[in-house]
């Protein structure tokens, strides 16, 4: 792999760009909105100075992961000379699907398309290619430059070389892939999100409150975070749309989100990124507060 194209540098692809740059890899971070790769950069730059600080990189390292790194607003040109173009846009399915039609007509033949998509199925977004063989699911885990785990999705036509040569990227970049085929949600969310959607059913009923909710499920499982303020984490709207996506796909009303979920969705309280969700959160400050809507 001799260049990395990123497209969204959202929450996931700065993560994902810093991954593939501190590796060695040149990438070029793609965003319509220039102000969202002036951010990504930002965090980029901040995350690398806690690596310097806590002495996992040097600040040489951290000069030659930046020099690494190019941005650019538009996809056709810049995918030109790629040889894998990671996609992490917004988790909107129609989206998703133009972004693929528009990297398969650009990107050289035998680049590999990968998605690092939640729960959207891929061979649905590879069916819109002229190469689902070289279509994959990446999914890498938030905070990207921390977790380990990168979920590698098959698609129905992924061939298994294409798997064999993201398997050994994964590894490369210092993370342990996880090869699963593609049913909705996969594994990771297709666990996790149902039990994020209990964890709000318990308080929507009112059975316990958000802090007992998040402390049984720390104390009690040994979670490193409570699923009420892990949603927040993830972004509230993000959960909402995976539901949807198990909902949709198995046809079952047991993963319908719950009402109080869809409510907060509506009224735009996502959680940790628009300050507000389960808890409320103070910018500089690491306290947990919960929301005063949620206060007994
Ligand atoms: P985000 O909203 O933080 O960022 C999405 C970015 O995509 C934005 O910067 C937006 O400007 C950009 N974008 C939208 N349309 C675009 C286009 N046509 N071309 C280029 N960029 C475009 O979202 P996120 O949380 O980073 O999620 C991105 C993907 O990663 C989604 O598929 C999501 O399901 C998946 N994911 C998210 C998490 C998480 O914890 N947030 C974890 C794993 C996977």
């Amino acid at each position: 792999m001799d260049h990395i194209s990123v497209i969204g540098a959202g929450t996931m692809g700065n993560g994902i760009a810093h991954v593939f740059a501190q590796n060695n890899f040149p990438v070029t971070l793609i965003d319509v909105s220039e102000a969202q790769l002036e951010k990504a950069l930002r965090t980029i730059s901040k995350n690398l100075d806690r690596q310097v600080a806590k002495t996992i990189l040097t600040e040489d390292q951290k000069r030659s992961t930046l020099s690494n790194i190019k941005t650019a607003t538009e996809i056709t040109s810049a995918v030109k000379n790629t040889s894998l173009v990671v996609e992490a846009a917004t988790e909107q399915m129609e989206l998703k699907l133009k972004i693929f039609r528009q990297i398969d007509e650009a990107a050289p033949i035998d680049c590999i398309l990968a998605s690092n998509t939640s729960s959207i199925s891929i061979t649905k977004i590879a069916s819109v290619t002229k190469r689902p063989q070289l279509v994959i699911g990446m999914h890498f885990m938030n905070p990207v430059p921390v977790m380990k785990l990168v979920e590698v999705i098959n698609g129905y036509a992924t061939s298994k070389e294409t798997t064999h040569k993201i398997i050994g990227l994964t590894k490369q970049l210092g993370k342990i892939p996880c090869a699963v085929n593609d049913y909705p949600g996969f594994i990771a969310n297709r666990i996790l999100m149902p039990m994020i959607n209990e964890a709000i059913h318990s308080l929507y009923e009112g059975v316990a409150g958000v802090e007992e909710i998040d402390t049984v499920m720390k104390l009690g499982m040994a979670h490193p975070m409570g699923p009420l303020q892990l949603a927040d984490f993830i972004g509230l709207d993000v959960c909402y749309s995976i539901l949807n996506v198990l909902y949709d796909g198995f046809g079952n009303p047991k993963y319908a989100p719950c009402p109080l979920l869809t409510n907060m969705v509506t009224a735009g309280f996502l959680g940790a990124k628009t300050g507000e969700g389960f808890y409320k959160y103070i910018q500089g400050s690491k306290e947990l507060v919960v929301s005063g809507r949620f206060k007994k």
